[in-house]
């Protein structure tokens, strides 16, 4: 598929910085646009934050095209999830999970909680995103297969962001399994919500109100099985070395 060179349009970050502040939160600030030639990258962040939500997000001219998708994706082609876009991320964020403060911008705990490659199934990208339907497939560990991006109610000239659906395609990765429940744990970590705001000095209580109450019942009778609170300070966000995909 052709992909655009970066455009020269308006920094697309510029939302993304306004929001937070680099000097409290440890989520990345990010550089200039990051056009790789590699295979497009996707992410999946669970974030507990004011409420939890699912962060989807596609790798496009060098950034990262975001949606918060409240309930997660789900593997069954008769359910359409709700996805309101939100800003660009830089390409950094791909590799964040930890904790933003408290009082900032999204405040809570964030998990990478699947990741992958993704390639369109459209020729022209940026026109399907104009057009609000976009048909893609994605290479995960716990999302596969094809999927569709529809936007339900453009409003153009609003300022508000958009509502689109996310809908898996029929084909062999489609299934009736729940994966937000069966599935909940980080995909790079192994933590839960919880684990990972444990180690890292978060809001234990709160991240686990996201987990599966299966997950913290198994928890609650081994304790054994909780991952170690680090003693030293340690940075309160996981960073892979390895490339987004
Ligand atoms: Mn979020």
């Amino acid at each position: 598929m052709p992909r655009r060179a970066p455009s020269s349009g308006p920094e697309p970050l510029t939302e993304y910085r306004r929001k937070r502040r680099f000097a409290v939160t440890p989520e990345p600030r990010g550089g200039a646009r990051r056009v790789r030639k590699k295979a497009l990258g996707f992410v999946i962040q669970k974030h507990r934050a004011t409420a939890l939500h699912y962060d989807f997000r596609l790798e496009w001219n060098g950034v990262l095209l975001s949606w918060a998708v409240p309930k997660g994706p789900s593997l069954d082609p008769s359910v359409k999830r709700l996805a309101m876009q939100t800003e660009d991320h830089p390409i950094e964020y791909a590799t964040f999970e930890g904790i933003i403060p408290e009082g900032e911008y999204g405040g809570g705990t964030v998990m990478v909680w699947d990741h992958g490659t993704w390639e369109p199934e459209v020729p022209d990208v940026d026109a399907a995103l104009r057009k609000g339907d976009l048909k893609f497939r994605l290479e995960g560990k716990k999302v596969r297969g094809g999927w569709v991006l529809v936007r339900t109610r453009p409003r153009p000239g609003s300022g508000g962001r958009a509502a689109w659906l996310l809908i898996k395609h029929r084909d062999a990765h489609a299934s009736t399994e729940d994966i937000a429940e069966t599935q909940a744990r980080s995909i790079v970590t192994g933590r839960t919500l919880a684990e990972i705001a444990w180690q890292e000095g978060g809001n234990v209580e709160k991240a686990a109100s996201a987990d599966p109450p299966a997950e913290i019942r198994r928890l609650i009778a081994n304790p054994k099985l909780v991952t170690r609170r680090s003693r030293k300070r340690t940075p309160a966000v996981w960073h892979s070395n390895r490339p987004l995909a």
